[in-house]
C-alpha cells in the first residue's frame, strides 16, 4: 500500500519557489531518505508533509486520505528535528505524555503509553529527570519517545542526529534503525550525512533547487548515479 503519495507539489516565498515540482510515492513501511546540498528544500518539504508549512500547488495524500488543507496535528504524523525542543520545565515522563495530554488522552492510558515507549528506547530510568539532566544522546531519545507516543502512521525526522558528536551519531543511528525495524512506521528522514543515509535507507531521494534528482536505493544510486551531482551526495565513484 502507498502511504504516501506527492503530486507536483510546489512552495513559494513570496517571488522565491523553492520546491518546484515533487512527485513521490512512498509504500507503507518504507523508510525513504532526503539528501541534498543545504537550502535545496529538504526542510521545506518536510514541512509541508507535516503540515507546518502550506503547500502551494500540487496534492499531498497520505493513506487515501487527500490533506493539503488538514492541520498538522490531524494528519497523523510525528516530526522528529535537530533541536530537540524539550520543554526544559517538564520532566522526561511529561515530556513524552504532553503530546498525548494535549489530545485529552486519559491518564492511564498516557502512563501506559509513555511507560512503553520508554521501555523501547531505554528511558525507564530516566523518567523524573529533567532536560538538563540529560546529555545529548538522551534528549534525543525523549525526542524521539515522545514521536511514537502517538503510534503516528509516518514518522518524519529532520537532521535529528546532526547536534550530536560523531560516537553518539553512530550510536543512534543504529537505534533509529533497530526502531524502525521493530516499529515499522513509515518514515521519512532528512540528512547530511551520506553514511546515515547509506545505512537507514530503503530508498533515497537526492534533492537538488527543489526538484528531484534521482531517486533509488542506496545500492542503485552508488552503481549507477545518473550525474556528477547524485554522485557526490552518494560518495561514489563516478
Ligand atoms: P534545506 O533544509 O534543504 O537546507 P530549506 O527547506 O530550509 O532547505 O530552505 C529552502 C529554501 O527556502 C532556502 O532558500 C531558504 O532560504 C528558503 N526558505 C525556507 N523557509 C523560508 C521562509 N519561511 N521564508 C522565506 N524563505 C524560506
Ligand atoms: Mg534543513
Amino acid at each position: 500500500m502507498t502511504r504516501l503519495t506527492v503530486r507536483n507539489l510546489t512552495k513559494s516565498f513570496g517571488k522565491l519557489e523553492v520546491i518546484r515540482g515533487i512527485d513521490l510515492d512512498v509504500a507503507d513501511g518504507e523508510f525513504v531518505v532526503f539528501v541534498g546540498p543545504s537550502g535545496c528544500g529538504k526542510s521545506t518539504l518536510l514541512r509541508m508533509i507535516s503540515g507546518l508549512e502550506t503547500i502551494s500547488g500540487g496534492e499531498l495524500w497520505i493513506g487515501d486520505r487527500k490533506v493539503n488543507e488538514v492541520q498538522a496535528a490531524k494528519r497523523g504524523l510525528a516530526m522528529v528535528f535537530q533541536s530537540y525542543a524539550l520543554y526544559p520545565h517538564l520532566t522526561v515522563r511529561q515530556n513524552m505524555g504532553f503530546g498525548l495530554k494535549v489530545r485529552k488522552e486519559s491518564v492511564d492510558e498516557i502512563e501506559r503509553r509513555v511507560n512503553e515507549a520508554a521501555r523501547t528506547l531505554q528511558l525507564d530510568k530516566l523518567l523524573d529527570r529533567y532536560p538538563r539532566e540529560l546529555s545529548g544522546g538522551q534528549r534525543q531519545r525523549v525526542a524521539i519517545g515522545r514521536a511514537i507516543v502517538g503510534d503516528p502512521q509516518v514518522f518524519l525526522f529532520d537532521e535529528p542526529l546532526s547536534n550530536l558528536d560523531a560516537e553518539l551519531r553512530v550510536h543512534m543511528r543504529a537505534e533509529i534503525a533497530a526502531l524502525h525495524r521493530r516499529l515499522g512506521n513509515t518514515t521519512i528522514y532528512v540528512t547530511h550525512d551520506q553514511i546515515e543515509a547509506m545505512t537507514l535507507a530503503d530508498r533515497i531521494v537526492v534533492l537538488r533547487d527543489g526538484r528531484i534528482e534521482q531517486v533509488g536505493t542506496p545500492k542503485e544510486l552508488y552503481a549507477r548515479p545518473d550525474n556528477v551531482f547524485v554522485a557526490q551526495f552518494i560518495g561514489s565513484p563516478k
